[in-house]
């Protein structure tokens, strides 16, 4: 007897026959979606997603992340920056010494 399996989407919808079901993968360096196909749809790595709603959904989510990650490395860099940059605070006691002198 076939079991049959139950899909159900990241905001909770259950799969219908008649629904446009898409699916996705996420890796750690990019996303991809699939059209729907049953037997990928049972794969562990395999998200399953109701349609473009939630589809564009997941995009936003991971694009997000992506975008996490990036300014987080750049904070990294600007911190290695300021502390190699005692020039600046002198600069700026140059200036308040004209400040004062004038
Ligand atoms: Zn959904």
């Amino acid at each position: 007897m076939a079991v049959i399996p139950l899909y159900s989407c990241l905001c909770g919808t259950h799969k219908k026959v008649s629904n446009h079901w898409v699916l996705a993968r996420i890796t750690e360096s990019d996303i991809r979606f699939f059209p729907w196909d049953t037997e990928l749809a049972q794969k562990d790595d395999i998200i399953v997603l109701c349609g473009e709603a939630c589809a564009s959904a997941l995009l936003s989510r991971v694009l997000g992340e992506w975008k996490q990650r990036s300014v987080s490395a750049g904070e990294a860099n600007d911190d290695a920056d300021d502390s190699d940059t005692p020039i600046d605070d002198n600069h700026d006691g140059h200036v308040q010494e004209k400040l004062f002198a004038l």
